[in-house]
């Protein structure tokens, strides 16, 4: 039986590779940071990675997850409800709560799991999903499991969002759903115009925090603190996998009905394990090092002013935008992908992304800017992308 299904496996794969869409995947030997080592031994700068605040390798959360290895052990061998809560998973939810300002929190494996787990125990067909139709694929995967009504909008589009919501206006409960910061444009979602048109049209507001969270706000905490909103959506989730320390983990943090329902009904929560305490332990370190000082998030707000304004002045194609994501348009796939490729061999390591990541016609590479690069660094990257510019014709 396996013969015909592993031609037929082969053939996919193969106009896969064809098509220029193959994932390869490029083997780091050393930890994640500014400057990495891939396996054949060349040292690269990282401007690709969701290390917003450096968080990734650093000494401090280090070594509150080794303390936390001799003190609570490795695993814990049970979802929460039967035996998996520990003392610092609910010290770790309570620390997010008082990070975004909300009432309650519950920890999920991932950022997936929590979009995932979110919308099917809370709404039913009386309801509707309002969402972005550049959200999230587990965002995506999320609504698909619930029976809600479902109502897309176009990217960050004000317009169609009200012409949804009036559409929507007979159904019992309506959530609007944005992520914070759009993955590939590095576009700041709409929030306070998202929540105004919410409260006219008696709908509750989630927003995904997962690129935004520790990177947008003045001390990080998301588009809630950068519009002003804190404690005004009912539902925020977030991802521990990106700029809070790049390990694993994810949460789902607002009002306490909402948490409470999640705990008793959601399947991700229910029937998956909890996260290593070691995990746990880390995320304490790192809610408890940003309360103390905001030296990482100014840090990475600098380097990305720095850093968009060097590429303007150069002569690039950028999006302005409040995130840390910068996205170097070059329009043409071909382009993007020699791009990226020149790029390397100059020791910046970045990803040229076209479609269907993003739409025909609007290749780029995206920059991913971080607390742990330093000025040489970023000065590198612009000389190595205005070389590569000239060469390629981009720059005039
Ligand atoms: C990365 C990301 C996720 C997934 O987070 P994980 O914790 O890695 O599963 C979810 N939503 C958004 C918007 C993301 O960018």
């Amino acid at each position: 039986m396996y013969a015909d299904f592993q031609r037929f496996l082969q053939k996919e794969i193969s106009d896969i590779r064809e098509a220029g869409l193959y994932k390869s995947e490029r083997v780091i030997v050393s930890p994640q940071g500014a400057e990495i080592e891939v396996s054949s031994g060349k040292k690269v700068l990282n401007f690709c990675a969701n290390n917003y605040l450096g968080l990734s390798n650093n000494p401090q959360l280090i070594a509150a997850a080794k303390q936390a290895l001799d003190t609570h052990g490795y695993g814990m061998s049970s979802v929460r409800f039967i035996c998996g809560t520990g003392d610092l998973h609910k010290d770790l939810e309570r620390k997010i709560a008082e990070f975004f300002g909300t009432e309650d929190t519950i920890l999920y494996a991932a950022c997936f799991d929590a979009n995932g787990g979110v919308f099917e125990p809370l709404l039913n067909d009386q309801d509707a999903i309002i969402s972005d139709s550049l959200n999230h694929a587990s965002i995506i995967d999320g609504v698909r499991l619930c029976k809600a009504q479902r109502f897309r909008y176009e990217n960050a589009n004000m317009e169609d969002l009200e012409k949804q919501l009036v559409a929507a206006k007979d159904c019992r409960f309506k959530l609007v759903v944005t992520d914070g910061v759009f993955s590939m444009d590095g576009n700041v979602a709409p929030l306070d115009k998202i929540v105004a048109l919410a409260n006219k049209y008696n709908a509750m507001v989630m927003v995904d925090e997962s690129h935004s969270a520790g990177v947008v706000g003045n001390t990080g905490r998301g588009v809630t603190e950068h519009y002003n909103l804190k404690g005004q959506v009912e539902i925020i989730t977030g991802t521990l996998g990106k700029a809070f320390g790049g390990a694993i983990g994810g949460f789902t943090t607002g009002k306490k009905e909402i948490i409470e329902m999640l705990r008793q009904k959601s399947r991700p929560y229910l029937f998956s394990n909890s996260i290593p305490p070691l995990v746990a332990a880390a995320g304490i370190k790192m809610v408890e090092m940003m309360s103390e000082t905001n030296e990482l998030q100014d840090k990475l707000h600098r380097n990305t002013a720095y850093f968009m304004e060097k590429m303007s002045k150069v002569g690039f194609d950028i999006k302005p935008t409040a995130s840390a994501i910068c996205a170097v348009m070059l329009y043409d796939a071909k382009l993007a992908q020699d791009f990226a490729a020149k790029l390397l061999e100059e020791g910046i390591y970045v990803i040229g992304f076209s479609f269907p990541v993003v739409p025909k016609g609007l290749a780029r590479i995206r920059v991913q800017l971080s607390a742990a690069h330093e000025i040489e660094h970023l000065d590198k990257a612009i000389a190595a992308f205005e070389k590569v510019g000239k060469e390629t014709g981009v720059l005039k």
